[in-house]
């Protein structure tokens, strides 16, 4: 799936790539075309305007006519100037005779040859600019001056328009692309993991069940072989070697029993029985209860002595017992063990942190396993057993643990359990 998505997004890359490329290539395109047409459009004009000056000669409303019949479209203005910068003609007539320094007409003045810029109006509009050498004949004489085209760019720019309306669209179009795909591979990623989820739980069902049909198969025998054997042992003289043969054979039974006792209390669907205790007291009575209580290890209860909560006292020690015993046995130096305790709105937050050897991450992915154990002789189902119990109390259970350090096993339990 982390595969098929990175996929996608190369993909999805790829794609967006190409689109905006074309995009822009298409505006880059129009945009010269429109110049084109702009520059092919104010060329003619001058020719044309060329050939009727010669004609006519210089007439005063000549170009405010032109303009203003609006035979030839998009004409902003036109002008012609003269080496003194002088104006001679003009569409709007207030201006002629002033003079208008310009460079660009300097320029045409000084190369002979067509230039083309684009200006703004006093108000405020960009037009686009033909600075044109016009060759005219007065009293006798060639004369240069130079013709300008001043033309509207908007209905040039129509081409331009439409294909940068088409890039943002298609920009548009990439983002919800994306926006779908993500959400796509999201939804995917979750019902994935969800499928998962059941499987595994449906697993561990079955697992519990049978677990439960085989412990009580084998309680019995157990009970009975540990019986005879502590019979002989009691017969046997006290230096006997069949003696240390028997002690053997009922430490084993006893360590099948809390198998099966383990079993039991995983696979075993119970009720719960409810009710309000101090949290600190029920704490306490598992610590001085948990096996293997040990000299090199310190404790530091911090829990107000106050703290009550609502919920099955029972499992409740259940879950503490075993998370105890698993911390106890992680330190096998001295250490200190920490119950910690405090509310969070409705949920307490209960801690149990050991500076043991720690998890390493494969390790801590799989101790909810049942059966799973990294010791000798550990059944794998004590935090099987938390896991459980812990739902059932409508709780959770979160891990943090680093190779070496130590671990904190985090409980968020509901200060009152509702009642089923
Ligand atoms: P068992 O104690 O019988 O091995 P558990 O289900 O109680 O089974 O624990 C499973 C495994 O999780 C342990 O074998 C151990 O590797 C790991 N584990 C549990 N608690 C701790 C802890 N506090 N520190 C380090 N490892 C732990
Ligand atoms: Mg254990």
């Amino acid at each position: 799936m982390k595969r098929a998505s990175i996929y996608i997004t190369l993909l999805l890359l790829a794609f967006t790539g190409a689109m905006v490329t074309s995009a822009l290539w298409t505006y880059k395109l129009s945009m010269q075309a429109a110049m084109g047409n702009l520059k092919t459009a104010a060329t003619n004009m001058a020719v044309n305007l060329d050939f009727t000056l010669n004609n006519l000669g210089l007439r005063r409303y000549y170009f405010q006519k032109l303009v203003s019949s609006g035979d030839w479209e998009a004409v902003a203005f036109l002008a012609l100037y003269n080496r003194d910068s002088e104006v001679l003609l003009h569409s709007n007539i207030n201006l002629i005779g002033l003079r208008m320094k310009d460079p660009h007409i300097q320029r045409v003045f000084a190369t002979g040859i067509p230039m083309d810029h684009f200006m703004t109006l006093g108000t405020g509009e960009k037009v686009y600019v033909l600075d044109y050498p016009l060759h005219y004949h007065r009293e006798g004489k060639l004369r240069t001056e130079v013709l300008r085209i001043a033309l509207h760019t908007y209905p040039a720019m129509g081409v331009v328009r439409k294909a940068r309306f088409q890039l943002t669209l298609s920009l548009a179009a990439t983002g919800v692309l994306w926006i779908l795909t993500f959400l796509l591979i999201f939804y995917i990623r979750r019902s994935v993991r969800m499928e998962r989820q059941l499987a595994e739980k449906e697993r561990l069902a079955l697992l519990g069940e049978m677990a439960a049909i085989l412990a009580h198969e084998i309680r019995n025998p157990i009970g009975s072989i540990k019986g005879f054997a502590q019979l002989l042992m009691e017969k046997k003289e006290d230096d006997s070697p069949e003696r240390e043969f028997l002690q053997t054979m009922v430490e084993e039974c006893i360590r099948l029993e809390k198998l099966v006792r383990d079993l039991l209390h995983y696979a075993r669907e119970e009720r719960l029985r409810l009710s309000t205790f101090l949290l600190k007291e029920l704490v306490e009575e598992c610590v001085k209860q948990s096996e293997g209580h040990r000299e090199d290890i310190k404790l530091a209860i911090e829990i107000s002595d106050n703290l009550t909560i609502t919920s099955d006292r029972d499992k409740l020690k259940q879950i503490l017992l075993n998370l105890i015993q698993n911390s106890q046995e992680a330190m096998k130096q001295e250490g200190t063990l920490t119950i910690r305790a405090h509310e969070k709105g409705d949920k307490i937050v209960l801690e149990i942190q050991d500076q043991g050897k720690g998890m390493t991450p494969e390790v801590r992915e799989r101790i909810f396993q049942p059966f799973f154990t990294t010791k000798s002789q550990g059944t794998g189902l004590g935090m099987a057993i938390v896991k459980k119990l812990t739902e059932q109390l409508e709780g959770q259970i979160h891990v943090e643990s680093s190779y070496g350090q130590g671990s904190v096993f985090r409980l968020i339990l509901p200060k009152k359990v509702n009642p089923q």
